[in-house]
């Protein structure tokens, strides 16, 4: 899908679709940032939900993975706070680490020409070093739930000027893992306090949730069956049984050279054993997983961004949100263990409407799911061809 010119949105209620930047009427160092940063023009989903989200009310916006939605609210977030004050005025959640790292990096780089300091409060990191920026003040916060009400509680986070509330991902934000600490977030915040909601998928049960916490929300929602991307061609393979799997992925790097692919398994252990076997192999791979420690998670992430790892092997840490464009092959190594999880996975690769691959190892028990996947998203998911190297 073109992230420029989508059709596909269901608005419910009147939103208006602002074509340019300059017709936001936006501070001028912002766009200056916006301008620097290489974006020509608003995506679909920035045309639509920055006004609203500047308007003061509460909006829950849902659209494809790649298509802007990071830099819809990081725009409305720099675009909201009074430079002149330096307590935190927004307040971003997002369910990983990586994932808060990369949103400070967005939201630093298009503030570059403002005097706003937004600030990353996440787990894993050194408590001292966190107590010590969030004293030295910063207008945005982006963080992690556990270490964002760890340092609410203990008024190392001031709370009292906080506007606007960002969840990222907010359905898993809203899912069982992280929900009790974010409505413990919320009740810390002033009352007023704006909240906005984003993600590729918000199934219906989320958007009941929502109406505990937000107030006649504008909600800017693309169809399910739009969602799958059109730039990422979906396919399977078919491995019978598990042991099978090893020497397919062997033989489909043997014929692909792809710039850079992410490899997902659903458990750790997992990532681990097929990473061994990998460089037994001798195929140059790096992993991932949340058992690392952050350091070494932090060198991984860099590395592949830099392109120096061309092939990642990860869990679902690495499902939702990071963006490094380059990434053109996703394969599910284990199918995900729920319909969400696969888009999230698959739009890793076809970022801002860049061409994608994905192939699922599926075993024979595996079909039935996958099936269940194509049918629920109107999507088409074939049997991976011969001449797959040609659409990568
Ligand atoms: P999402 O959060 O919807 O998954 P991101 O905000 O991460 O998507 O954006 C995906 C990619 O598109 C990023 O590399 C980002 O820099 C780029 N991008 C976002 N908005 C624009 C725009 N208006 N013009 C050009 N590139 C953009």
């Amino acid at each position: 899908m073109d992230p420029l010119n989508d059709t596909a949105f269901e608005s419910a209620g009147e939103v208006s679709v602002v074509p340019s930047f300059a017709e936001m009427k936006l501070n001028e160092n912002l766009l200056r940032g916006i301008v620097d940063y290489g974006f020509e023009k608003p995506s679909a989903i920035q045309q639509r939900a920055i006004l609203p989200i500047l308007s003061g009310r509460d909006v829950i916006a849902q659209s494809q993975s790649g298509t802007g939605k990071t830099a819809t609210f990081s725009i409305a977030a720099l675009q909201s706070v009074v430079v002149t004050n330096k307590e935190p005025q927004v307040l971003i959640l997002c369910p990983t680490r990586e994932l808060a790292l990369q949103i400070q990096k967005v939201i630093a780089t298009l503030g570059q020409h403002m005097a706003v300091q937004c600030h990353a409060s996440i787990g894993g990191s050194s408590l001292s070093d966190d107590v010590r920026r969030l004293e030295a003040g910063a207008q945005v916060i982006v963080g992690t739930p556990g270490r964002v009400a760890d340092m609410i509680r203990k008024k190392h986070l001031k709370i009292r000027h906080i506007k606007m509330l960002v969840l990222d991902e907010a359905d898993e934000m809203l899912n069982e893992g992280f929900k009790e600490q974010i409505y413990e977030i919320y009740r810390y915040l002033p009352r007023e306090t704006q909240v906005v909601v984003f993600s590729a998928t918000l199934p219906q049960s989320v958007l009941e949730i929502t109406t505990k916490f937000m107030t006649t929300p504008v909600r800017i929602l693309v169809k399910r069956d739009e969602l799958t991307l059109e730039g990422i061609k979906q396919f399977f393979v078919s491995v019978e049984k598990e042991a099978w799997k090893f020497e397919t992925l062997c033989d489909l790097y043997d014929t692909l050279t792809v710039t850079q692919s992410v490899v997902f398994c659903n458990t750790r252990t997992k990532v681990d054993e097929l990473t061994r076997k990998m460089k037994e192999a001798s195929f140059s791979v790096v992993s991932m997983h949340g058992g690392m420690e952050q350091k070494e998670r932090n060198e991984i992430m860099e590395q592949f961004r830099r392109g120096e790892a061309r092939v990642l092997i990860t869990t679902d840490i690495w499902a939702r949100g990071i963006d490094v464009s380059i990434v053109s092959l996703v394969v599910n190594y284990d199918i995900p263990t729920n319909r969400e999880i696969y888009l999230h996975r698959i739009g890793r690769s076809g970022r801002y409407g860049r061409k994608g691959v994905a192939i699922s190892f599926v075993k024979t028990e595996d079909i039935r799911i996958l099936r269940d996947i194509e049918q629920f998203y109107s999507t088409q998911i074939d049997e991976m061809p011969m001449n797959v190297a040609d659409l990568i």
